[in-house]
C-alpha cells in the first residue's frame, strides 16, 4: 500500500512511522518547513519514546520519507490520511476544522487516481461528509471515498498503543474503501487486534464518547478524592477497592491535579458544543468540564495553604510541567494554570522537567529551568510534584528536604505518603485525597 500522511505531529508522525513498519510505503507531509527539515535530517521534532529508532529503521529500509510537497505525496497514494490539529476554536469551544478542511481541499487538487481520504484527526460528527463535499466541490471528477479512522494512542506510549491497540475503528461508506483500510491494518488484524467497521458518523462519535468517558472517570475519582480528604478516607485504598471490580476497572482511577493535555480539554469542550448544536445537552460532560476546572483551582489553594497563605517572596520548586510523563507536550497541562498563579502571587519558580523545557520556555515565562529535582529544591520553600516522571518517583526525600529553606511538599500525584515525608524531615506535606500534615 502507498500511504500519504498529512501532518507530522504526535499522531501523524507516529502513525506514519508505524504504517511504514507494517511494510507500507509512507510519505509524511507537513506544511511546517522546520519540521520537514528536521525529519529529513533524521531528527524527531517531538519527544516520544522509541520513535527515533523506528523512524531511522524505516527510512533506511526505503519505506518512509518526508516532504513539504503535498501533491507529490498524494500522487498515486492508495490512502491519504489527514492527521492535522483540531484545536478548540477561539471563543466558542467548538473543534476548529480550519486545518482539516484546508488539507481536504489541497488533497482534492492533488488526487491522480482512486484514493481513500481518511480522517485520523478527532472531528465532530458530520465532518467526514463535509470533507467529501469539499473534495467534490474542489475537484468534481475526483475518484475517491472518505473514511473515518480516529486515533486512540496515548502520548508517551504511542508506538505500543499503535502497534498493539485495544481496537481500530474504521468508518466507511463503500466496500472499496473498506478493502483499502483492511489492507492497511491487515498486520494488526492478523494478530487478532479487533477492527471495528462502522459508518462514518458512529466512528466519529466513538472517539468523542471514549475521551469524554475517560475524562469523566478521572474527574469522578478526583471529586471522590476531595471527599476523602474531608472524611479521613484514603483515595489510594478507595481506588484500589473500586478498580478491582471488573465492571469498573483500575485504569484512570488515580487522583491528581485535574486532567489536561492535548485531547481531553478540547474534546470534552467540542462534545459539549456538538450536544448543544443538536439540542441534546451533554450534561455529564458539561459538569465534568466545570468540576475539572474547580479541581485545578483547588490545587492552587493547597499550595497556598502550604505557603502560609501567600506566595509572595517564596521560592517554589516545580517537578514536572508536561501534561504527563514521557512526553514533551505542554498543551493544557495543569502547570500552565499553577505556575502563573505562583508567579502572579510573587513567588520565584524553579522548574525541573526531563523534556518540558523546549516547549515550556515560551509558555512559562519568568521561571528558572534547572537540570534536576535536587537543584530545584535548593533553598526552596515548597516543592511541588506535578508530573510523575520516573525520576521523580524515587527521589532521595531526605536529600530534597535538607536542601530546602523550609522543607514542605505538595505531592499532587500521590507518589509518596505522609509517613515518607515525615521520615525524610518535611515539616509539611499534602497530597490528593489522602491525609497530609502541616
Ligand atoms: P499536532 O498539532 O501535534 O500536529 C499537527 C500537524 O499538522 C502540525 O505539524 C501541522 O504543521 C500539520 N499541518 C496542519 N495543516 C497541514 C496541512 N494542510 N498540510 C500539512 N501539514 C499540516 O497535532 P496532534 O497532537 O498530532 O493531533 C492531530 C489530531 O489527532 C487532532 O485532531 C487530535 O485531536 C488527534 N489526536 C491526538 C492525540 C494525541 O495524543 N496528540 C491522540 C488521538 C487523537
Amino acid at each position: 500500500m502507498k500511504i500519504a500522511m498529512i501532518g507530522t505531529g504526535y499522531v501523524g508522525l507516529v502513525s506514519g512511522v508505524c504504517f511504514s513498519d507494517f511494510g507500507h510505503e509512507v510519505i509524511c507531509v507537513d506544511k511546517d518547513p522546520r519540521k520537514i527539515e528536521m525529519l529529513e535530517r533524521g531528527e524527531v521534532p517531538i519527544y516520544e519514546p522509541g520513535l527515533d529508532e523506528l523512524m531511522e529503521k524505516n527510512v533506511a529500509a526505503g519505506r518512509l520519507s518526508f516532504t513539504g510537497d503535498l501533491a507529490k505525496a498524494v500522487d498515486g497514494a492508495d490512502a491519504v490520511f489527514i492527521a492535522v490539529g483540531t484545536p478548540t476554536r477561539r471563543g466558542d469551544g467548538h473543534a476548529d476544522l480550519t486545518y482539516v478542511m484546508a488539507a481536504a481541499e489541497e488533497i482534492a487538487g492533488a488526487l491522480t487516481g482512486y484514493a481513500v481520504i481518511v480522517t485520523k484527526s478527532t472531528v465532530p460528527v458530520g465532518t467526514n461528509e463535509r470533507v467529501k463535499q469539499a473534495v467534490e466541490n474542489a475537484n468534481p471528477g475526483a475518484n475517491f471515498d472518505v473514511a473515518s479512522n480516529p486515533e486512540f494512542l496515548r502520548e508517551g506510549a504511542a508506538i505500543d498503543d499503535f502497534m498493539r491497540p485495544d481496537r481500530v475503528v474504521v468508518g466507511v461508506q463503500s466496500e472499496r474503501a473498506k478493502a483499502v483500510m483492511g489492507g492497511i491494518y491487515r498486520p494488526l488484524f492478523l494478530r487478532d487486534f479487533p477492527v471495528v467497521y462502522t459508518d462514518l458518523e458512529s466512528a466519529e462519535m466513538i472517539k468523542y464518547a471514549a475521551n469524554a468517558f475517560l475524562a469523566t472517570k478521572i474527574t469522578f475519582i478526583n471529586e471522590i478524592a476531595q471527599l476523602c480528604e474531608r472524611t479521613g478516607a484514603d483515595i489510594k485504598a478507595v481506588s484500589k477497592g473500586m478498580g478491582l471490580d471488573g465492571r469498573i476497572g483500575n485504569k484512570f482511577l488515580h487522583a491528581g491535579p485535574g486532567y489536561g493535555g492535548s485531547c481531553f480539554p478540547k474534546d470534552t469542550s467540542a462534545l459539549a458544543r456538538i450536544g448543544q448544536d443538536h439540542a441534546v445537552p451533554m450534561q455529564i460532560t458539561e459538569t465534568v468540564i466545570k468540576v475539572n476546572d474547580e479541581i485545578k483551582r483547588r490545587m492552587i489553594g493547597k499550595l497556598q495553604d502550604l505557603s502560609d497563605g501567600s506566595f509572595n517572596g517564596k521560592t517554589v520548586a516545580i517537578l514536572g510541567v508536561t501534561f504527563k510523563p514521557n512526553t514533551d507536550d505542554m498543551r493544557d497541562a495543569p502547570s500552565l494554570t499553577i505556575v502563573p498563579a505562583l508567579i502572579g502571587g510573587g513567588a520565584k519558580v524553579k522548574v525541573a522537567d526531563p523534556q518540558g523545557r523546549r516547549e515550556g520556555e515560551a509558555l512559562l515565562p519568568g521561571v528558572q529551568w534547572v537540570s534536576d529535582a535536587y537543584k530545584a529544591a535548593q533553598n526552596a520553600d515548597l516543592v511541588v510534584l506535578l508530573t510523575e516522571w520516573n525520576e521523580f518517583r524515587a527521589l532521595d526525600l531526605k536529600r530534597v528536604a535538607k536542601k530546602m529553606a523550609t522543607p514542605r511538599m505538595a505531592d499532587l500525584r500521590n507518589i509518596y505518603s505522609a509517613a515518607d515525608a515525615r521520615e525524610a524531615g518535611f515539616e509539611a506535606y499534602c497530597c490528593v485525597g489522602r491525609s497530609g500534615y502541616m
